[in-house]
């Protein structure tokens, strides 16, 4: 089958007229195929097969046909991944299972991640540790200059380093393969949040040999507000759990062997089903799903290019037109350490955003400085890149976000 190109994908995603959509990373446009979608499920299997369709539309499997489909996107195989719960409630889940995993060797008691994190990640790891207190858990947050410096101070006694593959604000890259096998050597594992990886490029998790990982699907997933997260446990140590019979990392009547049994007693299931909780929220499975059908036929390899393209050429015309106006590039200028997304620092970014949005070119804006562009090649071309720096040296020049009604801050930015 010869692939898509990716500029064909655009008309698959339902775009206001009006809008430059610079925030796929953040919540990804509707796929066309989404709303019929929905409809269905809504209409033909709630409305007409009620109950009956936990089996008849194979409902009760949402999880686990998902999870195999986004195995295919982050380089995983069928069995290790399911989709469930948030991303913050799948880290819970993850760290616990990291710490499970390194139950016989009581001394490693740190886990290690980067103090720039997405701030949900940190605080699931202050829970775990005043939750776990006999276990005595160390956290070290640390800059991303000495996270290997740190991975190696900390050799012999760290459970799990936990990072986060691209910054949230910077779109700086960590290197998976080469911090993975660093972390490997000193004995511990290795647990990656893809918030910002999956399908933003290739992800290759089972060559990078990852121990454990999450991620968001309503990102560049586009998997709609609120989608089922996922996560991922390798082979090996899934199949160490079962030997082991090692609980679930929350004990809901999903993560029995037999749900229907109704036992009072729990019995975890085998497998990557340990992971799920309770009943999926079917309506959000039919909206991930249908955009997942759509990514199993996108060639990563040219979305990542496409990508590239993109970054590169805002980069360039945001310094060319907007030079002069205070403006600094946070993200790397080096692709290979890029995500798929661009920052810019300025004293006045949230309200210098806010004015863009007004215009339509929507992007956001991250605390204390940050300005920031997602970039998501199915739907976003080289001429938006240029129409919505056309818009940016305007604001910049008329310095028109200092109008009041670009300074008072929403609740979610
Ligand atoms: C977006 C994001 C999350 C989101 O977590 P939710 O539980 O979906 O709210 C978590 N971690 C990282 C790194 C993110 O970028």
């Amino acid at each position: 089958m010869t692939p898509i190109p990716i500029a064909a994908y655009r008309q698959q995603f339902s775009i206001p007229d009006d809008v430059i959509y610079l925030d796929g990373n953040s919540l990804g446009v509707l796929p066309k195929a989404t709303a019929a979608a929905v409809a269905k499920t809504v209409e033909q299997e709630w409305g007409n097969g009620l109950i009956r369709s936990w089996n008849t539309a194979d409902w009760v499997n949402a999880p686990r046909r998902c999870g195999d489909k986004i195995a295919r996107l982050i380089g995983a195989n069928a069995g290790e991944v399911i989709a469930c719960d948030s991303t913050s409630v799948n880290l819970f889940k993850a760290l616990l299972t990291a710490l499970a995993l390194q139950n016989d060797q009581p001394q490693r008691n740190v886990i290690i991640s980067d103090i720039d994190n997405f701030p949900t990640d940190l605080y699931i790891a202050q829970g775990i540790r005043d939750l776990l207190r006999e276990r005595e858990i160390q956290l070290h947050f640390v800059k991303r200059q000495d996270m290997q410096s740190t991975i190696e101070a900390f050799s012999g006694c760290t459970t799990v380093v936990m990072l986060t593959q691209v910054d949230y604000r910077t779109g700086e890259r960590y290197d998976m393969q080469s911090i993975t096998a660093l972390v490997q050597s000193k004995g511990a594992l290795m647990l990656w949040d893809l918030a910002h990886s999956t399908c933003a490029f290739p992800v290759e998790l089972n060559a990078c040999n990852a121990d454990l990982a999450v991620g968001c699907s309503y990102k560049y997933v586009n998997g709609g507000p609120g989608a089922p997260a996922f996560v991922f446990a390798a082979k090996r140590h899934l199949d160490t759990l079962d030997a082991e019979g090692t609980s679930a990392p929350i004990s809901g009547w999903f993560a029995h062997e037999a749900p229907f049994a109704f036992d009072p007693l729990f019995r975890v299931v085998r497998g990557i089903e340990r992971f799920t909780v309770g009943t999926p929220p079917i309506l959000q499975f039919a909206a991930l799903e249908a955009s997942l059908d759509m990514w199993l036929t996108v060639d990563m390899q040219a979305l990542r290019d496409a990508s590239v393209v993109l970054t590169e050429r805002f980069i360039k015309e945001v310094e060319t037109q907007c030079a002069g106006h205070g403006l600094t590039l946070a993200t790397p200028r080096d692709a290979a350490i890029r995500g798929s997304q661009v920052s810019f620092r300025h004293a006045e970014g949230y309200a210098i955003m806010q004015t863009l949005i007004a215009r339509g070119v929507i992007g956001d804006f991250r605390a204390p400085d940050i300005l920031r562009f997602g970039f998501t090649p199915l739907y976003i071309n080289e001429d938006d890149v240029v129409k919505a720096v056309v818009h940016f040296r305007e604001v910049m020049s008329s310095r028109e976000y200092e109008r009041t009604e670009f300074q008072a801050r929403g609740k979610v930015t």
